[in-house]
């Protein structure tokens, strides 16, 4: 073999070498590349799954929270609840469970223990508590027509009551480690922070129609919740303002 030959080969093979170099950082690159690329999408679905301006569930939520139920607004008659059981027997819309459970948890940090004394009810239970209502009264000699008025500034008339919703509670103590008084004291306080209002307040009878009740609490979201307690309104002059009346 010539020497000619010899460097011929040897140019051969340096390029062959050179090629496969070429083509091994290609590969790399494009691996590279390819991660790079898998990196960003995963980026981009956190942020977008994240960082959303408002889950679907809160957009609505100005709509069901703050519907209007009183002696002058009735239930809609296909008003549909979604219940979520509480551990004593009693139930609420599953879409306030957790801000409910939130509250009673840090009550409790507080060492107030409030328990739900009544959350959800049928027409039909509502229709019993006011019959026993009436009945009590009459047994008192009241007549008939007296012992419904009378029954009627306790217990609302079905179709007219919050509980109905699945959207209010009534908030009583423990009766052992806390006091009604000492609930009530704390919900009057703290509720608005997790979207809760005193509802039936002593200074806005004429306004909701109902006697001062402070274990009945009604959630309407934390924005409203916050300006009703700000600025001492019930729910009804909320509405007002928000309509714009
Ligand atoms: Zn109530």
């Amino acid at each position: 073999m010539s020497k000619h030959t010899n460097i011929k080969n040897f140019d051969k093979s340096k390029r062959y070498k050179k090629s496969k170099r070429r083509a091994h950082s290609r590969h790399i690159k494009a691996v590279l590349c390819l991660c790079c690329c898998v990196m960003l999408i995963a980026a981009a679905f956190r942020f977008f799954k994240y960082e959303s301006p408002s889950p679907p569930n809160d957009t609505e939520e100005s709509t069901w929270s703050l519907i209007l139920v009183n002696k002058w607004n009735y239930i809609p008659d296909n008003y549909k609840v979604k219940l979520t059981e509480l551990k004593n027997g009693e139930a609420v819309d599953e879409r306030i469970y957790h801000a409910l459970q939130k509250m009673f948890n840090d009550a409790r940090k507080d060492h107030i223990y409030p328990v739900v004394a009544s959350g959800y009810r049928t027409a039909e239970k509502q229709q019993e508590l006011m019959d026993e209502k009436i009945a009590a009264y009459e047994s008192e000699g009241y007549s008939s027509d007296e012992a419904k008025s009378k029954a009627e500034a306790w217990v609302a008339i079905p179709g007219t009551s919050e509980h109905q919703l699945g959207l209010s509670v009534d908030i009583n103590a423990d009766g052992i480690r806390s006091t009604g008084d000492d609930v009530y004291e704390w919900l009057h306080e703290n509720s608005y922070k997790y979207g809760f209002i005193y509802r039936y307040p002593k200074n806005k009878t004429d306004i909701t129609g109902v006697i001062n009740e402070p274990w009945h609490y009604r959630y309407v979201g934390t924005e409203a919740a916050a300006k009703i307690h700000e600025q001492d309104i019930c729910l009804e002059e909320y509405l007002e303002l928000q309509n714009g009346i």
